[in-house]
Protein backbone atom coordinates (compact mmCIF):
# COMPACT_ATOMS: atom_id res chain seq x y z
CA UNK A 1 0.00 0.00 0.00
CA UNK A 2 1.13 3.52 -0.75
CA UNK A 3 0.11 6.90 -1.05
CA UNK A 4 0.22 8.19 -4.84
CA UNK A 5 -0.48 11.41 -6.40
CA UNK A 6 -2.36 11.25 -9.75
CA UNK A 7 -2.37 14.13 -12.20
CA UNK A 8 -4.59 14.52 -15.62
CA UNK A 9 -3.76 17.06 -18.03
CA UNK A 10 -6.30 19.25 -19.95
CA UNK A 11 -6.27 16.96 -23.04
CA UNK A 12 -6.58 13.52 -20.08
CA UNK A 13 -9.96 15.27 -19.26
CA UNK A 14 -11.36 16.76 -22.22
CA UNK A 15 -14.98 15.16 -22.08
CA UNK A 16 -17.05 12.80 -19.63
CA UNK A 17 -15.91 9.75 -22.22
CA UNK A 18 -12.17 10.60 -21.20
CA UNK A 19 -13.11 12.17 -17.31
CA UNK A 20 -14.38 8.13 -17.11
CA UNK A 21 -11.70 6.84 -18.42
CA UNK A 22 -9.51 8.71 -16.11
CA UNK A 23 -11.95 7.67 -13.31
CA UNK A 24 -11.25 4.00 -14.30
CA UNK A 25 -6.82 5.03 -13.61
CA UNK A 26 -7.77 6.26 -9.88
CA UNK A 27 -10.20 3.19 -9.63
CA UNK A 28 -7.39 0.61 -10.51
CA UNK A 29 -4.94 2.43 -7.93
CA UNK A 30 -7.11 2.34 -5.38
CA UNK A 31 -8.29 -1.15 -5.84
CA UNK A 32 -4.86 -1.84 -5.07
CA UNK A 33 -5.31 -0.66 -1.99
CA UNK A 34 -3.03 2.92 -2.56
CA UNK A 35 -4.27 5.92 -0.61
CA UNK A 36 -4.78 8.50 -3.77
CA UNK A 37 -5.07 12.38 -4.26
CA UNK A 38 -5.78 13.21 -7.82
CA UNK A 39 -4.60 16.82 -9.09
CA UNK A 40 -6.62 17.54 -12.74
CA UNK A 41 -6.45 20.41 -14.93
CA UNK A 42 -9.58 21.88 -17.05
CA UNK A 43 -10.32 20.58 -20.25
CA UNK A 44 -8.43 20.95 -23.44
CA UNK A 45 -8.74 24.57 -24.27
CA UNK A 46 -10.95 25.78 -21.88
CA UNK A 47 -8.68 28.24 -20.08
CA UNK A 48 -7.14 29.76 -23.40
CA UNK A 49 -11.09 30.39 -24.18
CA UNK A 50 -11.17 31.71 -20.00
CA UNK A 51 -8.31 33.76 -20.90
CA UNK A 52 -9.59 35.00 -24.06
CA UNK A 53 -12.85 36.02 -22.51
CA UNK A 54 -11.23 38.30 -19.95
CA UNK A 55 -9.61 40.07 -23.11
CA UNK A 56 -12.51 40.78 -24.57
CA UNK A 57 -14.25 41.99 -21.22
CA UNK A 58 -11.58 44.32 -21.43
CA UNK A 59 -7.77 44.23 -22.85
CA UNK A 60 -6.34 45.70 -19.37
CA UNK A 61 -8.07 43.60 -16.72
CA UNK A 62 -7.68 42.90 -12.52
CA UNK A 63 -5.18 40.32 -12.10
CA UNK A 64 -7.33 39.44 -9.38
CA UNK A 65 -10.71 39.10 -11.53
CA UNK A 66 -8.56 36.90 -14.39
CA UNK A 67 -7.69 34.43 -11.41
CA UNK A 68 -11.45 34.43 -10.28
CA UNK A 69 -12.35 33.59 -13.98
CA UNK A 70 -9.15 31.56 -15.19
CA UNK A 71 -9.50 29.04 -12.16
CA UNK A 72 -13.21 28.23 -12.56
CA UNK A 73 -11.94 25.46 -15.56
CA UNK A 74 -10.24 23.51 -12.74
CA UNK A 75 -13.23 23.05 -10.67
CA UNK A 76 -15.43 22.17 -13.21
CA UNK A 77 -13.10 19.38 -13.81
CA UNK A 78 -12.62 18.42 -10.16
CA UNK A 79 -16.77 18.79 -9.34
CA UNK A 80 -17.11 15.83 -12.16
CA UNK A 81 -14.07 13.88 -12.04
CA UNK A 82 -15.11 13.14 -8.25
CA UNK A 83 -18.73 12.64 -9.53
CA UNK A 84 -17.87 9.88 -12.20
CA UNK A 85 -15.48 8.60 -9.43
CA UNK A 86 -19.06 7.92 -6.86
CA UNK A 87 -20.85 6.49 -9.95
CA UNK A 88 -18.07 3.69 -10.08
CA UNK A 89 -18.71 3.19 -6.12
CA UNK A 90 -15.18 5.09 -5.16
CA UNK A 91 -15.81 7.52 -2.41
CA UNK A 92 -14.52 10.62 -3.55
CA UNK A 93 -14.61 14.64 -2.68
CA UNK A 94 -13.72 17.34 -4.56
CA UNK A 95 -11.38 20.13 -2.89
CA UNK A 96 -10.55 24.25 -4.76
CA UNK A 97 -7.24 25.18 -3.54
CA UNK A 98 -9.18 28.01 -1.24
CA UNK A 99 -10.33 24.45 0.70
CA UNK A 100 -7.55 22.64 1.66
CA UNK A 101 -6.11 25.27 1.69
CA UNK A 102 -3.16 25.86 -1.14
CA UNK A 103 -1.87 29.03 0.45
CA UNK A 104 0.13 31.30 -1.62
CA UNK A 105 1.68 34.23 -2.61
CA UNK A 106 0.05 37.15 -3.64
CA UNK A 107 1.48 37.33 -7.26
CA UNK A 108 -1.93 37.11 -8.92
CA UNK A 109 -1.70 35.05 -12.60
CA UNK A 110 1.85 33.64 -11.38
CA UNK A 111 1.17 32.83 -7.72
CA UNK A 112 3.84 30.35 -5.81
CA UNK A 113 2.43 27.67 -3.42
CA UNK A 114 4.06 28.92 -0.04
CA UNK A 115 1.99 26.03 2.03
CA UNK A 116 0.02 23.31 2.49
CA UNK A 117 -1.74 21.22 5.13
CA UNK A 118 -2.18 17.59 4.22
CA UNK A 119 -3.75 16.58 7.46
CA UNK A 120 -7.02 16.50 6.92
CA UNK A 121 -7.02 14.86 3.22
CA UNK A 122 -5.01 12.32 5.40
CA UNK A 123 -7.27 11.67 8.03
CA UNK A 124 -10.19 11.07 5.46
CA UNK A 125 -8.11 8.68 3.62
CA UNK A 126 -7.55 6.71 7.03
CA UNK A 127 -11.05 7.13 7.99
CA UNK A 128 -13.06 6.52 4.91
CA UNK A 129 -10.55 5.72 2.24
CA UNK A 130 -11.78 8.78 0.07
CA UNK A 131 -9.94 9.77 -2.58
CA UNK A 132 -9.08 13.75 -2.74
CA UNK A 133 -9.57 15.35 -6.01
CA UNK A 134 -7.71 18.42 -6.23
CA UNK A 135 -8.51 21.52 -8.46
CA UNK A 136 -5.14 22.23 -10.09
CA UNK A 137 -3.57 25.04 -11.22
CA UNK A 138 -5.32 27.35 -8.02
CA UNK A 139 -4.85 28.52 -4.62
CA UNK A 140 -5.55 31.40 -1.95
CA UNK A 141 -3.92 34.01 -0.77
CA UNK A 142 -4.31 33.97 3.37
CA UNK A 143 -3.32 37.64 3.72
CA UNK A 144 -6.77 38.63 0.83
CA UNK A 145 -8.31 35.90 1.09
CA UNK A 146 -8.20 35.98 -2.75
CA UNK A 147 -8.30 33.17 -5.51
CA UNK A 148 -5.08 33.05 -6.87
CA UNK A 149 -3.57 30.60 -10.10
CA UNK A 150 0.11 29.37 -10.21
CA UNK A 151 0.72 30.45 -14.28
CA UNK A 152 0.18 28.22 -17.17
CA UNK A 153 0.78 24.48 -16.91
CA UNK A 154 0.64 25.62 -13.46
CA UNK A 155 -1.48 21.81 -12.39
CA UNK A 156 1.86 20.36 -12.79
CA UNK A 157 2.92 22.26 -9.73
CA UNK A 158 0.22 21.37 -7.52
CA UNK A 159 0.63 17.93 -8.06
CA UNK A 160 3.84 17.83 -6.73
CA UNK A 161 3.18 20.33 -3.88
CA UNK A 162 0.22 18.25 -2.85
CA UNK A 163 2.50 15.36 -3.22
CA UNK A 164 4.82 16.68 -0.49
CA UNK A 165 2.36 18.00 1.38
CA UNK A 166 0.81 14.52 1.82
CA UNK A 167 4.13 12.93 1.35
CA UNK A 168 3.51 10.61 -1.63
CA UNK A 169 5.93 7.84 -2.52
CA UNK A 170 4.74 9.53 -6.26
CA UNK A 171 3.05 12.18 -8.21
CA UNK A 172 2.43 10.28 -11.14
CA UNK A 173 1.70 12.85 -14.10
CA UNK A 174 0.01 11.43 -17.01
CA UNK A 175 -0.39 13.16 -20.20
CA UNK A 176 -0.63 12.60 -23.74
CA UNK A 177 2.98 11.23 -24.23
CA UNK A 178 4.08 8.84 -22.48
CA UNK A 179 7.35 10.31 -21.37
CA UNK A 180 10.35 12.38 -21.41
CA UNK A 181 12.61 12.07 -24.67
CA UNK A 182 16.09 12.33 -25.56
CA UNK A 183 14.60 15.55 -27.81
CA UNK A 184 11.24 16.37 -29.43
CA UNK A 185 10.66 13.28 -31.57
CA UNK A 186 8.88 15.36 -34.42
CA UNK A 187 12.10 16.65 -34.62
CA UNK A 188 14.25 13.72 -34.40
CA UNK A 189 11.62 10.36 -35.24
CA UNK A 190 14.82 8.09 -33.66
CA UNK A 191 14.42 9.93 -30.12
CA UNK A 192 14.55 7.99 -27.35
CA UNK A 193 12.34 7.85 -23.85
CA UNK A 194 14.78 7.97 -20.89
CA UNK A 195 13.86 5.67 -18.15
CA UNK A 196 15.20 8.15 -16.03
CA UNK A 197 16.03 11.71 -15.73
CA UNK A 198 17.90 13.57 -12.55
CA UNK A 199 15.80 16.72 -11.31
CA UNK A 200 18.62 19.00 -11.96
CA UNK A 201 18.64 17.87 -15.97
CA UNK A 202 15.03 18.08 -16.09
CA UNK A 203 15.47 21.45 -14.78
CA UNK A 204 17.58 22.09 -17.20
CA UNK A 205 15.42 20.57 -19.97
CA UNK A 206 11.91 22.46 -19.22
CA UNK A 207 13.93 25.77 -19.08
CA UNK A 208 15.34 25.17 -22.31
CA UNK A 209 12.12 24.85 -24.25
CA UNK A 210 10.70 20.71 -23.29
CA UNK A 211 7.33 21.31 -22.60
CA UNK A 212 5.94 18.33 -20.61
CA UNK A 213 6.55 19.99 -17.08
CA UNK A 214 6.26 23.30 -15.96
CA UNK A 215 9.46 24.43 -14.53
CA UNK A 216 8.41 24.96 -11.22
CA UNK A 217 6.85 21.38 -11.01
CA UNK A 218 10.58 20.16 -11.40
CA UNK A 219 11.79 23.09 -9.01
CA UNK A 220 9.67 21.66 -6.38
CA UNK A 221 10.17 18.28 -7.01
CA UNK A 222 13.83 18.77 -6.43
CA UNK A 223 13.50 20.62 -2.93
CA UNK A 224 11.18 18.49 -1.57
CA UNK A 225 12.40 15.42 -3.31
CA UNK A 226 8.96 14.12 -4.67
CA UNK A 227 9.89 11.46 -7.05
CA UNK A 228 8.00 12.48 -10.05
CA UNK A 229 6.73 9.67 -13.07
CA UNK A 230 5.47 10.57 -16.41
CA UNK A 231 3.01 8.17 -18.03
CA UNK A 232 0.88 8.48 -20.76
CA UNK A 233 -3.42 8.48 -19.36
CA UNK A 234 -4.28 6.90 -23.23
CA UNK A 235 -3.51 3.54 -22.21
CA UNK A 236 -6.08 1.40 -21.39
CA UNK A 237 -6.51 1.23 -17.55
CA UNK A 238 -7.29 -2.05 -17.57
CA UNK A 239 -4.06 -3.40 -19.16
CA UNK A 240 -2.08 -1.92 -16.38
CA UNK A 241 -0.82 -4.33 -13.90
CA UNK A 242 -0.67 -1.49 -10.86
CA UNK A 243 2.50 -3.39 -9.10
CA UNK A 244 4.37 -3.53 -11.82
CA UNK A 245 6.76 -1.05 -14.26
CA UNK A 246 4.39 1.23 -16.70
CA UNK A 247 6.09 2.85 -19.46
CA UNK A 248 7.27 6.32 -18.57
CA UNK A 249 9.65 8.28 -17.09
CA UNK A 250 10.96 8.60 -13.78
CA UNK A 251 12.66 12.48 -12.72
CA UNK A 252 14.49 11.62 -8.94
CA UNK A 253 17.82 12.58 -7.58
CA UNK A 254 20.87 11.93 -9.11
CA UNK A 255 21.87 8.97 -7.01
CA UNK A 256 18.94 6.44 -8.05
CA UNK A 257 20.58 6.90 -11.31
CA UNK A 258 23.06 4.48 -12.03
CA UNK A 259 23.91 4.54 -15.54
CA UNK A 260 25.34 8.08 -15.87
CA UNK A 261 25.15 9.41 -19.31
CA UNK A 262 27.34 12.34 -20.62
CA UNK A 263 24.25 13.95 -22.53
CA UNK A 264 20.77 13.07 -21.69
CA UNK A 265 18.92 15.14 -23.80
CA UNK A 266 18.56 18.29 -26.28
CA UNK A 267 16.22 20.69 -25.59
CA UNK A 268 15.78 24.02 -28.12
CA UNK A 269 13.73 27.11 -28.49
CA UNK A 270 12.70 28.64 -31.46
CA UNK A 271 11.61 32.36 -31.39
CA UNK A 272 14.41 34.19 -29.67
CA UNK A 273 15.69 37.55 -30.50
CA UNK A 274 19.33 39.08 -29.90
CA UNK A 275 19.54 42.65 -28.99
CA UNK A 276 23.41 44.07 -29.41
CA UNK A 277 24.18 47.06 -27.59
CA UNK A 278 27.45 49.04 -29.10
CA UNK A 279 29.90 50.93 -27.87
CA UNK A 280 29.11 51.54 -24.39
CA UNK A 281 31.56 53.08 -22.13
CA UNK A 282 33.08 50.10 -20.04
CA UNK A 283 32.99 51.49 -17.38
CA UNK A 284 31.23 50.30 -13.84
CA UNK A 285 27.68 50.32 -13.71
CA UNK A 286 26.78 50.13 -17.65
CA UNK A 287 25.45 46.56 -17.00
CA UNK A 288 23.06 48.03 -14.56
CA UNK A 289 21.71 50.52 -15.98
CA UNK A 290 20.83 48.27 -19.28
CA UNK A 291 19.66 45.45 -17.22
CA UNK A 292 17.90 47.65 -14.34
CA UNK A 293 15.36 48.92 -16.60
CA UNK A 294 14.67 45.49 -19.12
CA UNK A 295 13.84 44.13 -14.95
CA UNK A 296 11.64 46.48 -14.43
CA UNK A 297 9.66 46.42 -17.55
CA UNK A 298 9.12 42.45 -16.94
CA UNK A 299 11.76 41.85 -19.80
CA UNK A 300 12.83 37.91 -19.38
CA UNK A 301 16.39 38.33 -19.99
CA UNK A 302 17.94 34.96 -21.08
CA UNK A 303 22.17 34.64 -22.38
CA UNK A 304 24.43 37.81 -21.83
CA UNK A 305 27.33 38.21 -24.12
CA UNK A 306 29.29 41.28 -22.65
CA UNK A 307 32.52 41.57 -25.17
CA UNK A 308 36.21 42.20 -23.46
CA UNK A 309 36.88 46.12 -24.41
CA UNK A 310 39.95 46.67 -27.10
CA UNK A 311 40.73 49.89 -26.44
CA UNK A 312 39.32 50.03 -22.67
CA UNK A 313 36.88 52.69 -23.36
CA UNK A 314 34.22 51.03 -25.02
CA UNK A 315 32.86 47.90 -25.60
CA UNK A 316 29.46 45.63 -26.97
CA UNK A 317 27.11 43.80 -24.90
CA UNK A 318 24.65 41.22 -26.44
CA UNK A 319 21.80 39.43 -25.19
CA UNK A 320 18.52 37.82 -26.21
CA UNK A 321 15.36 37.88 -24.78
CA UNK A 322 12.01 35.57 -26.08
CA UNK A 323 10.76 36.92 -29.40
CA UNK A 324 7.32 37.79 -27.63
CA UNK A 325 9.54 40.17 -25.15
CA UNK A 326 11.48 41.68 -28.30
CA UNK A 327 9.39 44.78 -29.19
CA UNK A 328 9.33 45.86 -25.21
CA UNK A 329 12.73 45.14 -25.10
CA UNK A 330 13.94 47.52 -27.54
CA UNK A 331 12.06 50.16 -26.26
CA UNK A 332 13.18 49.95 -23.17
CA UNK A 333 16.71 50.03 -23.81
CA UNK A 334 15.86 53.12 -26.63
CA UNK A 335 14.08 54.87 -23.74
CA UNK A 336 17.05 54.57 -21.55
CA UNK A 337 19.79 55.65 -24.42
CA UNK A 338 21.01 58.75 -22.80
CA UNK A 339 21.16 56.71 -19.08
CA UNK A 340 23.05 54.23 -20.50
CA UNK A 341 25.12 55.80 -23.23
CA UNK A 342 25.62 53.85 -26.24
CA UNK A 343 26.25 54.63 -30.05
CA UNK A 344 24.13 52.04 -32.17
CA UNK A 345 21.36 49.15 -31.15
CA UNK A 346 21.76 45.91 -33.61
CA UNK A 347 19.19 43.55 -33.32
CA UNK A 348 18.21 39.96 -35.13
CA UNK A 349 14.70 38.05 -34.78
CA UNK A 350 14.52 34.10 -35.66
CA UNK A 351 16.62 32.89 -33.73
CA UNK A 352 16.61 29.64 -32.14
CA UNK A 353 18.16 28.27 -28.75
CA UNK A 354 19.60 24.53 -28.47
CA UNK A 355 20.61 23.21 -25.35
CA UNK A 356 22.73 20.20 -24.82
CA UNK A 357 21.93 18.65 -21.06
CA UNK A 358 23.51 15.90 -18.83
CA UNK A 359 24.89 15.62 -15.56
CA UNK A 360 27.81 13.56 -17.04
CA UNK A 361 28.98 17.22 -17.84
CA UNK A 362 30.20 17.53 -14.54
CA UNK A 363 32.78 15.21 -14.65
CA UNK A 364 33.54 15.46 -18.56
CA UNK A 365 35.64 17.87 -20.94
CA UNK A 366 35.51 18.82 -24.11
CA UNK A 367 31.55 17.76 -24.47
CA UNK A 368 30.70 21.15 -25.72
CA UNK A 369 33.63 21.72 -28.08
CA UNK A 370 32.85 17.99 -30.27
CA UNK A 371 29.34 20.50 -30.82
CA UNK A 372 31.17 23.01 -31.93
CA UNK A 373 33.24 21.54 -34.61
CA UNK A 374 29.76 18.95 -35.90
CA UNK A 375 27.91 22.66 -36.44
CA UNK A 376 30.76 24.05 -38.20
CA UNK A 377 31.22 20.91 -40.50
CA UNK A 378 26.82 21.67 -41.29
CA UNK A 379 27.79 25.35 -41.82
CA UNK A 380 25.76 26.53 -38.95
CA UNK A 381 27.11 29.64 -37.54
CA UNK A 382 26.81 30.10 -33.96
CA UNK A 383 26.01 33.49 -32.74
CA UNK A 384 26.37 32.95 -29.03
CA UNK A 385 27.27 30.35 -26.43
CA UNK A 386 26.60 29.90 -22.94
CA UNK A 387 27.10 27.10 -20.73
CA UNK A 388 26.52 25.86 -16.87
CA UNK A 389 27.59 22.95 -15.46
CA UNK A 390 25.52 20.51 -16.91
CA UNK A 391 24.77 22.32 -20.15
CA UNK A 392 25.36 24.64 -22.76
CA UNK A 393 23.32 26.33 -25.41
CA UNK A 394 24.21 27.44 -28.55
CA UNK A 395 22.26 30.55 -30.49
CA UNK A 396 21.50 29.84 -34.00
CA UNK A 397 19.11 31.00 -36.96
CA UNK A 398 16.02 29.39 -37.11
CA UNK A 399 16.47 27.78 -40.37
CA UNK A 400 19.06 25.44 -38.69
CA UNK A 401 17.14 24.11 -35.52
CA UNK A 402 16.15 20.86 -37.27
CA UNK A 403 19.36 19.96 -38.61
CA UNK A 404 21.60 21.23 -35.14
CA UNK A 405 19.23 19.15 -33.46
CA UNK A 406 19.49 15.92 -35.21
CA UNK A 407 23.15 16.40 -35.65
CA UNK A 408 23.84 16.95 -32.22
CA UNK A 409 21.18 14.00 -31.02
CA UNK A 410 23.42 11.91 -33.51
CA UNK A 411 27.01 13.07 -32.04
CA UNK A 412 26.56 12.41 -28.65
CA UNK A 413 24.88 8.75 -29.16
CA UNK A 414 21.11 9.09 -28.11
CA UNK A 415 19.54 7.83 -31.84
CA UNK A 416 18.25 4.58 -30.95
N1 LIG B 1 -5.44 24.83 -17.06
C1 LIG B 1 -4.22 25.54 -16.85
C2 LIG B 1 -3.56 25.85 -18.18
O1 LIG B 1 -4.09 25.51 -19.23
C3 LIG B 1 -3.29 24.83 -15.92
C4 LIG B 1 -2.80 23.50 -16.44
O2 LIG B 1 -3.40 22.90 -17.31
O3 LIG B 1 -1.80 23.01 -15.91
O4 LIG B 1 -2.54 26.47 -18.20
MG1 LIG C 1 0.55 20.81 -18.91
Amino acid sequence: MARLVMKFGGTSVANIERIRNVARHVKREVDAGHDVAVVVSAMAGKTNELVAWCREAAPMHDAREYDAVVASGEQVTSGLLAITLQSMGVQARSWQGWQIPILTSDAHTAARILDIDGAELLKRFAERKEVAVVAGFQGINAQTGRITTLGRGGSDTSAVAIAAAIKAERCDIYTDVDGVYTTDPRVVPKARRLDKVAFEEMLEMASQGAKVLQVRSVELGMVHNVRVFVRSSFDKPEDIDPHGTPPGTLICSEEEIMENKVVTGIAFSRDEAQISVRHIEDKPGVAAAIFGPLAEAGVNVDMIVQNVSEDGKTTDLTFTVPASDYERARDTIAKAKDRIGYARLDSATDLAKVSVIGSGMRSHAGVAAQAFKALAERNINIRAITTSEIKFSVLIDTAYTELAVRTLHTLYGLDK
